[in-house]
Order: structure tokens, then sequence, then C-alpha cells
């Protein structure tokens, strides 16, 4: 471990210790929690610093550093406040590199998922398209055909039913708007965030390199992406791993449904008496500045009643599930999930509206288990209701 070797090294030392990053606007969700100094940003340049000055015991200040470390959700708020524009998220992103030996148990087993199955579940490859039972003509017709445009869909909902919402919406649409897209389900492997989340850059590289290839065999010129961690990853993070500029644009599911609607190739009916709540997810928002698609599409709805949450844009809370948190520290997630949900019951909100299936997923069991009556769904599965005059009673949480 040589902290000195970093490239982020120099960071260390102009961390102010102003604590902005704890406790500004959003503030830091991991430490709101537990309450322990270690995981916010400030607690992780002051363990980094001690250690490179060779000031703190080696393995406890490792230990702690890595508690810091994947505690943190990733959410990019601490970035956000630092009075001193260190881009933590890359700091950590580099130390954890420095941590391969000291991963927790379930990243482990989530990189064993990905380097034999490419998804980060370890189920099978053929098994990627377990969620078009519903929409499986559509399917058949779009999957691995050349277009311009094309569709990524993701791990989470490839393999968890209830994330699937998503896709089968948008196939849906795509049926009613006459668009013939292209998605490659069989050969599309997971997009490498867990690998940088785990801080093993190199492995990510290998996932991207496999995506990027596809992508371009099919010719696609435009891919829009319905997860948020995927979005950022592909568009932010693909060019930096490959040092290429991406042969292709890379955009929302939000802003492609958006221009069918301009577009008038969708038919939307209205809903009212309905509040929605649009959930910022943390990859989407802070870390790719995507704030006003999804309020842009909320606002072409008819009869939809946009609420704001207390927090929202930029201050917006994470969802706890980021960072592999969730699969990690699953009580960490859980008390991150419901400050929000919270937020959610005193705004009035009735529909979550989710552009992520992480975020998606978190919100869901939490609201299950409180037995609220606010509904998580993907913000796709809202416009594919409109499209098809379901009324309030038939909204369903499927
Ligand atoms: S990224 Fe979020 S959870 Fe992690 S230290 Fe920063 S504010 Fe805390
Ligand atoms: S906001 Fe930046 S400078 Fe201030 S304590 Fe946090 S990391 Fe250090």
């Amino acid at each position: 471990m040589k902290l000195n070797n970093l490239e982020h090294y120099e960071e260390f030392f102009i961390c102010a210790y102003c604590a902005y990053c704890v406790n500004n606007n959003a503030a830091c969700p991991t430490f709101l929690s537990v309450r322990h100094e270690i995981v916010t940003g400030r607690g992780k340049m002051i363990t980094a610093r001690n250690l490179a000055q060779g000031l703190l015991n080696k393995e406890e200040g490792l230990e702690a550093l890595k508690d810091g470390l994947f505690q943190c959700t990733f959410c990019g708020a601490c970035e956000q406040e630092c009075m001193v524009d260190i881009p933590l998220t890359e700091v950590y992103t580099e130390l954890k590199g420095l941590m391969q030996d000291r991963l927790p148990e379930n990243t482990v087993k989530i990189f064993q998922n990905l380097e034999s199955k490419f998804n980060i579940y370890g189920m099978d490859q053929a098994d990627r398209n377990f969620w078009n039972f519903d929409v499986e003509d559509t399917y058949d017709e779009l999957v691995n055909r050349s277009a311009e445009v094309g569709y990524f869909i993701g791990c989470m909902a490839s393999y968890m039913g209830r994330a699937s919402g998503a896709p089968v919406a948008i196939l849906k649409l795509v049926t009613h708007a006459n668009e013939k897209i292209s998605i490659f389900s069989p050969t599309e492997n997971c997009c490498g965030n867990p690998f940088l989340l785990g801080g093993c850059l190199e492995k990510a590289k290998k996932l991207a390199q496999h995506n990027v290839n596809e992508i371009e065999k099919l010719g696609i010129k435009t891919l829009f992406v319905s997860c948020a961690g995927c979005y950022r990853v592909i568009k932010e993070e693909y060019p930096k791993l490959l040092g290429i500029e991406l042969p292709f644009k890379v955009f929302t599911h939000m802003e492609y449904l958006l221009n069918l609607i301009k577009e008038k190739k969708l038919k939307l009916l209205s809903l009212t008496n309905i509040k929605v709540s649009f959930k910022d997810p943390c990859e989407l928002g802070r870390h790719c500045g995507e704030y006003e698609i999804a309020r842009d599409l909320i606002s072409s709805l008819p009869g939809i009643e946009s609420v704001e949450l207390a927090n929202n844009r930029e201050n917006a809370l994470c969802c706890g599930a980021g960072g592999l948190v969730k699969a990690n520290y699953p009580e960490l997630a859980e008390d991150i999930a419901l400050r929000l949900i919270q937020q959610m019951e005193e705004a009035g909100t009735e529909l979550c509206l989710n552009a992520c299936p992480s975020c998606l997923l978190n919100i869901d069991q939490f609201l299950r288990q409180q037995q609220s009556s606010i509904l998580a769904i993907d913000i796709a599965q809202l416009v594919h209701r409109l499209s098809q005059n379901y009324q309030n009673s038939l909204i369903v949480n499927q």
C-alpha cells in the first residue's frame, strides 16, 4: 500500500478539515446513519494523510479506511460540497484500488460473478432475457438487429423481476411508436460499475471493451440506457478506461421517451389526481449533472402533478443502495432509505418515479416493509401506463 504513489496523493494535504462534506446541504448519508467520522470525506482524507505520514498504526489505519471507503454509497454529496474542490469520489476509487486484498465479502462474490458470468448475480448469460416473457415478440424482432438506436438494459433490470418493469415498458412503448431499435441482451455484459465501485479498473476495462464492441457491431449510433449507474459508467468512464472517444452517443431512456412524445409518436391520455415525485439518482444527478430531463419528461405527461421532495436535484437524498452498500451493509442501506421515504411521506408523494433500478429496488423494499401507500416504479412504466389509458386504480406495483 503506497499512498504516496497515488495520482491524488497531494489532495490529502489540501483538505481543510472544514467538514462541509459532512453536513452541508444533502450531507453525507452514511455519516447520518453511522455517526463515525471515518465514513466522511474529511475522515477519509485525514486518515489517508496520517497513514501517508506514518502517524497512524498501519494495520488499524487501513482497517479504518476500509470501513470508510466501503460504507460510502458513492453518492457524490461530499464532492459537491468540498470547499477546495477535491475530486473525492475519484480519490475513493483510487484508494479502493489499494484495498483489493481487503474487499468486503460480497464485493468479492460480485467480482467472481462478473468474471465467470459477466453479470452481478452469477446467473447464466442465457437467462439475461428473463424479463421478456410479456414482450417476447417485440424482443425477438429487436434483438441483435442492426439499428441506429440501441438500448442498454443492464444487469438489474435483466435479472431482477421487480426491476424489469423498465425494459418491459420501453419495449411496449417502442412497439406503440413503431420504432425499430436494437437490443443486444444475449451479448450485453455488466457495464462494469461494480468493478469500479470496488476499485478494480483493469477488470472494468474488459467489460467496457466487450460492450463497446457489441454496440459497434450492430451499427448503433445512439445508445439509451435505463440505469443511472450504467449511464454514468458508459458515458463518463468508458472513454477514460478505454482511452477513446465513444463511437456512439449516450442518452437516458427519459430523453428517448421524451423525444418520442415530442415527435408525437406516442399518444398519451391524461391521468389526474396523482402526485408523483422524481427520485434523482446520485449517479445521474450529482455525478452527471442530469436533473432537468426527468422534469421535462414529467411535465410532458398530461394530468400529472409533480411534487418535489424537500431535497431534490443536487441536494437530493441518496437511496442508500449505491457503492455496493446494499450488498455489504444492508442495514445501512435500509437506514438511509428510510430517511428518503420520510421525505416522500412529508411531500405527499403517491408515486415515486425512478430512473435507476438500484434506487427502485431499495426504495421499493422499504416502502413495502413500512406498509406505505407510496408506490415506486420506473418513470418509463408511468409513460407506458398513460399510453395505455390505464385508470388510477390500475397503476399497480408490479
Ligand atoms: S460519497 Fe456520499 S456516502 Fe460517500 S463519503 Fe461522500 S457524501 Fe458520504
Ligand atoms: S469539504 Fe473538502 S476540504 Fe472540507 S473537510 Fe471535506 S474533503 Fe476536506
